[in-house]
């Protein structure tokens, strides 16, 4: 909950108001899971607390470092479900990207979460836990960006999402603020609209990789539900703060969205509202039917944008050995072994 809900339930339980700070460093910066060790609290107040409330702990099951410092982190949920985090290192910046379903419904067909299904949506709790937890267990004990675009589509999940982002941009909890924080979706476009609303500064990434309906609808088949037509409506009417601008991703399968055709379609459908390009050069994944592009197919691809005056990034996917990049993330995919 955030502080001031925090707050209120501390004052309800006959609580003085500094034990919500107390019990707010606890949770939020040691990570602690039990009242009972809480040792600056009473006895009394802490065996209340146990009884009336409890404190959501993931636990960490598994732990793989990449070459090049990514940490791909296996979660197990309190009912024994499990989702990963991926924290990437660049420079002085930590990025956590987290999960907000176990599965996903979308099924598209370069993702391999997509391919394992949908299980459960994760509780608000569950969402904030992975950011306390990778913190804890990052090697400098720092996490400074946030990204919900692990397992799962966030606007599919959108309450649990958006409470959670509240509660990580609390600032009484010192966890991520929320002008770092990106939430990327595959273009459920009435969520679109609300997250605009609720939390106009955190930023917003789209999982475009197509800028036609018809090569959408073939990778990403949401594009029949929504087409671009009704998601750009949506992009059009954002709220963007000055300055802002949306990120399109475009993860580049050689064959398929690579050629002049789509980077064409990609740059009128990204010229009808303020936004940057990233290209991310598929990884190639066991049991995915797709190909890597070779570097001169995304450099070409690349140069046809720019030529119309985009903002583009190469961002070739980190951690691609412990299969912890875009698309790469499945507990029931392989990843494991
Ligand atoms: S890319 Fe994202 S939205 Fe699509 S299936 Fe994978 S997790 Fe779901």
């Amino acid at each position: 909950m955030p502080y001031n809900e925090l707050a209120d339930f501390v004052t309800l339980m006959g609580g003085k108001p500094y034990r919500a700070r107390q019990i707010a460093e606890w949770i939020f910066q040691r990570g602690e899971c039990q009242f009972a060790r809480m040792t600056n609290l009473s006895r009394q107040f802490r065996e209340s607390l146990d009884q009336q409330a409890s404190i959501t702990c993931i636990q960490e099951k598994k732990r793989q470092v990449s070459v090049d410092g990514t940490i791909k982190f296996l979660f197990a949920l309190p009912d024994g479900m499990e989702v990963e985090s991926v924290l990437i290192t660049e420079g002085k910046r930590r990025t956590l990207c987290v999960s907000t379903q176990v599965g996903c419904k979308l099924a598209c067909a370069f993702c391999l979460t997509g391919a394992s299904g949908f299980t459960r949506n994760l509780n608000a709790a569950e969402i904030v836990d992975q950011v306390i937890r990778a913190r804890q267990l990052s090697p400098d004990g720092r996490v400074t960006n946030l990204v919900l675009m692990g397992m799962g589509e966030p606007l599919d999940n959108l309450d649990n999402v958006i409470q959670a982002i509240k509660v990580i941009i609390d600032q009484e909890y010192q966890l991520v603020g929320a002008r770092k924080i990106t939430v990327s979706t595959a273009g459920l476009a009435p969520g679109i609209e609300r997250l605009g609303l609720e939390l106009p500064k955190v930023k917003l990434a789209v999982s475009l990789n197509a800028g036609d309906d018809i090569t959408r609808e073939r990778i990403m088949p949401i594009t029949k539900k929504y087409p671009l037509a009704a998601l750009a409506k949506k992009l059009e009417v954002y709220p963007l703060p000055q300055g802002r601008r949306i990120t399109l991703e475009y993860v580049i399968l050689k064959g398929v969205n690579d050629s002049k055709k789509d980077a064409e379609a990609l740059s009128r459908f990204a010229k009808k509202f303020p936004s940057k390009i990233n290209l991310i050069p598929f990884n190639q994944t066991a049991g995915i039917p797709f190909a890597r592009p070779t570097k001169e197919d995304v450099g070409r691809f690349k140069e046809w944008l720019v030529e119309k005056n985009h903002t583009v990034m190469i961002r070739d996917s980190k951690g691609a050995d412990i299969m912890a990049a875009c698309g790469q993330l499945a507990v029931e995919g392989g990843t494991d072994s």
